[in-house]
């Protein structure tokens, strides 16, 4: 599902690779309604916005429901269709891995094991909720690039949600939407995958 020439040919020329993780490449599992309900949060209202707005007492205890619900969800993650064989092609051809998340940077390390492929990233690489200023925010990305000293245009941002594609937007990286059947985000993706197999099957066809 790739439009042009060009963009195709930039897919492969692209060596630092930074994922969302949950939907992206895990098997997505989180009920968000489910979560706002037990946690008593506006269906309109961002989750962590809403957290980090509470006071101490009641922000900590709503922070430690959200870390115990998401390390049971963690420990049982699967991986995403082709998510194993695109992080071990790209590892495999020497290109930059990062993970930006919004969710817990311990219980990322632990999903990521879950599902084998903990090995291929550095501690480091790995951004969660406590390290940046959650997506849409570009500031995770943005410490992924200074990190690797490269430039936005040198990434891109990989993800299944608005979310990840405002963020690479705003960082100013190539942005990639997969898992979703079709694009609800017209203009915010350069490119659209039905799935991370399709992604590596184009990613080896620009090869
Ligand atoms: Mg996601």
């Amino acid at each position: 599902m790739v439009a042009a020439g060009s963009a195709v040919h930039a897919l492969s020329a692209i060596r630092h690779w930074v994922f969302d993780m949950d939907g992206t490449l895990t098997v997505a599992v989180h009920d968000f309604a489910a979560i706002r309900r037990a946690l008593e949060i506006a269906a309109e209202e961002d989750i962590l916005d809403h957290i980090a707005a509470l006071p101490d007492a009641p922000a900590q205890a709503k922070r430690e429901w959200l870390l115990d619900h998401e390390r049971a969800l963690a420990e049982d993650a699967l991986p995403a269709p082709g998510a194993l064989k695109l992080l071990r092609a790209l590892s495999a051809a020497g290109c930059r891995l990062g993970i930006l998340t919004r969710n817990d940077h311990a219980l990322a390390k632990l999903t990521l094991d879950a599902i084998g492929v903990g090995a291929l990233f550095d501690d480091a690489d790995i951004i969660g909720r406590d390290e940046a200023v959650p997506k849409p925010s570009p500031d995770g990305l943005q410490q992924h690039l200074r990190r690797w000293g490269i430039g936005a245009a040198e990434a891109v941002m990989v993800g299944d949600h608005a979310y990840d594609l405002e963020c690479g937007r705003a960082a100013g990286a190539h942005t990639v939407l997969v898992n979703l059947p079709e694009n609800p985000w017209p203009g915010r993706a350069d490119w659209h995958f039905a799935d991370c197999r399709a992604l590596l099957a184009a990613w080896q066809g620009a090869c």
